[in-house]
């Protein structure tokens, strides 16, 4: 038996907006090679947004050198890679209405359509990857120049893999899911339960997950951040 848990829209519906001071944050560019951290897109999701690097704000970077310095004590040639953090909030709402127009028809009851909807791309007022506070990430080992065995790939939505516990996946896959899940939350990392990937700091559903009143960030254009 699996215990997953998924945050529902309505829950974070009961976050209050967001701390403007906070709000403030820069955001800064993954390096696309590094020691401890790199951003790489992947191929899977054509939402490339500042060429091929990945936005993210500055505290989640600072989050992540920690927990790669952390995992070099497990293993040196232990690294992060981030495939994908901020994405333009324009993006979000134009996914979001897509799904939307194709299945409005089908429900009366709007709340049960949102919930719907949001399982499957989040709804623009709650979403975390617009806010920069969001990373989908994984260990990478660079002696062997690639991704640990986490039983399924990442960003891969096509089976029940992608939820965090699942009993189709090897012990190794399991260790290696642990072992990024706690790391992550041991610097204050919200992790999401529907996506082994799925990692926040400072959004709706990091606040809804440690019982803040606010989020520390709010969603963004990229055309403000970057003046482009
Ligand atoms: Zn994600």
């Amino acid at each position: 038996m699996t215990n997953n848990h998924f945050v529902k829209y309505e829950d974070l519906l009961s976050i209050e907006g967001f701390d403007e001071k906070t709000d403030k944050e820069e955001f800064v560019l993954l390096p696309l090679e590094d020691e401890y951290v790199i951003g790489k897109y992947q191929e899977r999701r054509n939402m490339l947004e500042f060429g091929h690097q990945i936005a993210v704000r500055r505290t989640v970077y600072e989050k992540l050198i920690s927990v790669a310095k952390e995992l070099k004590k497990v293993n040196n040639n232990y690294k992060i890679i981030v495939v994908y953090g901020f994405r333009d909030m324009k993006k979000q709402e134009k996914y979001f209405n897509e799904i939307l127009e194709e299945v409005k028809d089908q429900f009366n009851d709007t709340m049960e359509m949102y919930e719907y909807i949001h399982e499957k791309i989040a709804v623009p007022l709650v979403s975390g990857h617009p806010t920069g506070g969001a990373v989908d990430a994984a260990i990478y080992d660079e002696s062997i120049e690639q991704i640990l065995d986490f039983g399924s790939e990442i960003l891969d939505y096509s089976t029940l893999k992608c939820y965090y516990e699942n009993d189709d996946i090897s012990e190794i896959a399991k260790n290696n899911r642990g072992l990024l899940r706690k790391r992550m939350m041991s610097v204050g990392f919200a992790p999401y339960d529907g996506e082994w990937w799925h990692f926040s700091y400072g959004d709706k559903e990091w606040a809804f997950y440690y019982d803040k009143e606010k989020a520390l960030y709010n969603q963004v254009d990229a055309s403000i951040i970057f003046n482009k």
